[in-house]
């Protein structure tokens, strides 16, 4: 059965490159009907920030990525814990050290210090291998005297070749290797050796992650193969980048889900978009729910030249999303944007909520497309000016004058009624409905665009400050044309 894993350090940040590896493991191992396990990677002490768990697992759940074993199953963070099983790595390495494959190194900081050089341009401090040669006496001595010591792997000769199912055949020359750390002076495995366990002892059959570990798998590989173990399938994807040359990292302001999230992107449209980041559909088509990315997934599709991060792309994206969701699923998660935005109390926000949710991209665009409603901004005469309608400032100011009584006069302030009115003074004016409606839109919005058009305008706006509304109109005409 497959079993796929997703490994994050805590970290406090979840990195779209991240969450898109996570996204491809659960769907690799549910478009096969396998399991997919989350494993928290904690092992590296200094790095640990508060709530960071907390972090991995909201992300993990708004995104509808849901883990099958694990974490919150059996105990606070469940046996995947690594820092919970501490003391199983040392095992492991020390039968490594016991089968001639690891090697205690009690080489103090000051000497692998020492051993930096200066290789065109770049520190290299290549271990020396100077305590493989130890005694077996000058060891128990050292370990009788609670000398710290790091246990390394010993790295075999010979050459090293696997086959990653984005990247293809890839062959290593060992001596290239380093005797990597498997378990450090605080008695805590290395990322590098920790995966190799956890991989193994979880039944791992599909390993996917950033193609930064492609040139430490070969080292997994001899590691696996000191214990005798079964290597997994290697997936390895490339990075998400924000241009050709630069990889999206947190400076960018968007490289986490938390980042667009706050910048009102919905967490459905961010998993579509970031699963078409270096996965191509055999059909022709963008917008997949999970059940259907669950169905269409292939690791056939997936691509190995870097993912370009294209916020207009998603931004779109998100636009479908915003428009498809219902309408009270859209106002309960972006009401207090509008509450925010719109500080007068006589303004139905729900209709206007209603012309607002086909016309944005972001939540956080709703702020500018209604900000017009609280204060109507000092617009330019031009905005009267429409080629196509033919509306000229001479024939805005002539019928905004001749709807004001009209709409004066209109009782029933509803939609309904204000349109009906303005299309019979439209009929009897012999103008075009636009060459009418227009003028009145743009008194009432002072905007090039509105979420809705004159007449919802006017009625959202109400009586009085529409009348007001389009009195200043007509002084901005005259004052125009004077
Ligand atoms: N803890 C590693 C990381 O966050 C996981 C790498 C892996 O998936 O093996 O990058």
């Amino acid at each position: 059965m497959i079993r796929t894993r997703f490994a994050p350090s805590p970290t406090g940040y979840m990195h779209i490159g991240n969450l898109r590896t996570a996204l491809y493991e659960f769907l690799i191992a549910k478009s096969g009907g396998g399991k997919f396990i989350l494993r928290i990677e904690d092992t590296d002490r200094e790095r640990l920030v508060d709530n960071a768990v907390d972090v991995i697992y909201d992300t993990l759940k708004a995104s509808r990525i849901t883990h099958d074993e694990g974490p919150d199953i059996g105990g606070p963070y469940g046996p995947y814990v690594q820092s919970e099983r501490k003391n199983d790595y040392l095992k492991y390495a020390l039968e490594l050290v016991e089968k001639g494959e690891a090697y205690y190194c009690f080489c103090t900081k000051e000497r692998l210090d020492n051993l930096k050089q200066e290789v065109n341009g770049q520190t290299v401090a290549k271990y020396d291998r100077h305590c493989l040669s130890l005694s077996k006496e000058e060891i128990e001595k050292n370990l009788e005297n609670k000398v710290p010591y790091v246990i390394r792997q010993k790295i075999r000769e010979g050459k090293t070749t696997f086959t990653d199912e984005v990247y293809g055949s890839i062959t290593v020359d060992n001596e290239e290797m380093e005797d990597q750390i498997l378990i450090k002076t605080d008695g805590f495995p290395t990322y590098n050796f920790a995966n190799v366990i956890d991989d193994h002892n979880m039944n791992i059959t599909h390993v996917v992650r950033g193609s930064e570990y492609l040139s430490s798998t070969p080292k997994y590989n001899l590691l696996y193969e000191a214990f005798g173990w079964d290597i997994p399938t290697y997936i390895h994807l490339p990075a998400v980048m924000k241009d050709a040359h630069n990889k999206l990292s947190k400076r960018n302001g968007d490289a986490s889900f938390q980042d667009l999230v706050a910048k009102g992107y919905l967490p459905d449209a961010i998993i579509n978009y970031i699963a078409l980041l270096g996965w191509a559909p055999s059909e022709n088509k963008e917008i997949f729910t999970m059940e259907e990315l669950i169905e269409a997934f292939d690791i056939k599709g997936l691509s190995k030249s870097p993912a370009i991060f294209d916020p207009v792309k998603l931004t779109w994206m998100n636009g479908e999303y915003i428009k498809k969701l219902p309408f009270e699923e859209f106002y309960t998660i972006a009401e207090s944007e509008f509450k925010s935005a719109v500080k007068r109390d006589d303004i139905d926000l729900k209709k206007l909520a209603s012309y607002v949710q086909s016309r944005i991209g972001t939540l956080k665009e709703i702020s500018e497309k209604v900000d017009f409603v609280d204060t109507l901004p000092d617009y330019g005469p031009e905005l009267y000016v429409h080629k196509k309608m033919k509306t000229t400032l001479e024939m805005s100011l002539e019928n905004l004058k001749s709807v004001l009584p009209v709409l004066e006069n209109t009782e029933e302030w509803t939609n309904d009624s204000i349109y009906s009115e303005m299309l019979k003074l439209i009929e009897s004016m012999g103008i075009k409905n636009g060459q009418m409606f227009w003028p009145v839109r743009t008194a009432l919005s002072g905007e090039p665009t509105s979420p809705c058009g004159a007449s919802e305008l006017a009625e959202l706006l109400g009586k009085e400050d529409t009348l007001v509304r389009i009195k200043k109109g007509i002084e901005k005409l005259e004052k125009a044309l004077s």
